[in-house]
């Protein structure tokens, strides 16, 4: 590929990032490097390795291979102005490594309460157990933020649209007050993709992906994501290297096969989502639909100014209704499979109760909550399913 600098579309970003010609060895994908042992030529080539900086260049195979390399930097070409990227078996082992990178015994971290539960686990137990603090704030705290950070305060998590419920985080007035204070920041940007929301160029420090979602995007590889703007990536990669972290090469080639057609996958989903969540404003057992592109959302207004584009997953609020009504809606789905995680291309509903995660913000629902993952069948398929859920739960509200 010739090195262009004419700005690109985003699925002419996707086919193309970390496609070097070194790497891929001049097959289209960069074939699946399996290794622990590097053999060297000598004594001396073999100290040269250690002596020298191992980025890029194969050492050992916890280092990586340009198997993780291409897709490390695929990541970071779709997101400009980073530095660089660090690959986790998994996204909460990606959260773990950047905030271990951040922060030290004594240390303070903000979270939003809509924080995805094993991150608030991650605070509450192993950080706890480190003296590290953690403050829950309300996601839509916006420009309050310079008066809610404190002494101690070493990094703000950031996680935009939130768990569940979907609440949209107004990321510039949080960075601005982040730094002002020299806080660290950290955002949580698996819903959005660095293709409808570019979070280093909103000035975030280390933006994580769940890469097990819209990377991967076939629901059958654990693998997560940080990148780095510049002056946060070599502690990034020391921490993660201290931690021993490595993702495994196979599963690699599977992200970067996967991160080919995340461009238009994401605007099939975004679509068919758009479709689904309209229809089912309009449904009487329907009290609200939390979804960033809709107005009933929270920060729907931030989300209009802020980002590209809506992912594949949203939440809907039925109007009362038990807990049993709720799950013959669920039940009966022959389209949405039930179960955890989202991203691939088939569709899923889970019940939600997000107030069992919420420390410091209140819901009020007028019943129980489903959250939906719309996948890529024909949404009148999924719409005819969810009508017919709706009868169920009618019926036995
Ligand atoms: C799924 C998810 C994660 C964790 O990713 P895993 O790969 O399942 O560990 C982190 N953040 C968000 C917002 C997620 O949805």
């Amino acid at each position: 590929m010739k090195k262009t600098d004419t700005p690109k579309g985003d699925s002419t970003r996707v086919v193309t990032a970390g496609r070097r010609k070194e790497w891929t060895q001049g097959v289209v994908n960069t074939p699946v490097w399996r290794a622990s042992t590097i053999l060297y030529d000598s004594v001396a080539d073999l100290r040269a390795a250690g002596a020298r900086d191992t980025h890029h260049r194969l050492f050992y195979g916890r280092r990586g291979t340009p198997t993780q390399w291409s897709l490390a930097d695929a990541l970071t070409e779709l997101e400009p102005g980073a530095e660089g990227t660090f690959l986790y078996p998994s996204g909460v082992a990606a959260i773990a490594a950047a905030l271990l990178s951040v922060l030290s015994p004594g240390d303070e971290v903000l979270i939003p309460d809509t924080a995805y539960d094993p991150t608030r686990s991650l605070a509450t137990g192993l950080l706890a157990r480190m003296g590290i603090t953690t403050r829950f704030y309300d996601p839509l705290i916006g420009a309050g933020m310079a008066a809610f950070i404190g002494d101690t305060t070493r990094a703000i998590v950031l996680e935009s649209p939130g768990s569940l419920t979907f609440e949209v985080q107004d990321i510039p007035a949080i960075v601005a007050a982040a730094k002002a204070r020299g806080v660290t920041t950290l955002l949580d940007n698996t819903w959005a993709t660095p293709l409808f929301f570019p979070a280093i160029a909103h000035g975030i420090d280390l933006t994580i992906l769940a890469c097990t979602k819209y990377i991967v995007g076939h629901s059958d590889v654990m693998l997560g994501s940080v990148t780095a703007a510049p002056g946060h990536f070599a502690r990034l990669r020391n921490t993660s290297f201290q931690l021993g972290q490595v993702a495994s090469p196979d599963d690699c080639w599977l992200g970067s096969r996967g991160l080919r057609t995340m461009a238009i996958r994401l605007r099939q989903h975004e679509q068919s989502a758009l479709e689904i969540a309209r229809w089912l404003q309009h449904q009487t057992e329907v009290a609200t639909v939390l979804h960033p592109a809709l107005p009933d959302c929270p920060g729907h207004a931030t989300f209009l100014r802020d980002f590209a584009g809506s992912s594949g997953l949203f939440s809907f609020v039925l109007d009362g209704g038990t807990e049993a009504a709720r799950a013959a809606l669920i039940d009966g789905l022959d389209h949405f499979g039930i179960g955890y995680s989202w991203g691939g291309f088939e569709s899923l509903a889970i019940p939600v109760d997000p107030q069992r995660h919420r420390s410091v913000t209140q819901r009020a629902d007028a019943g129980p909550m489903v959250r939906l993952q719309i996948g890529l069948e024909d949404p009148a398929d999924l719409i005819a399913d969810l009508a017919a859920g709706l009868k169920r739960f009618a019926a036995v509200r």
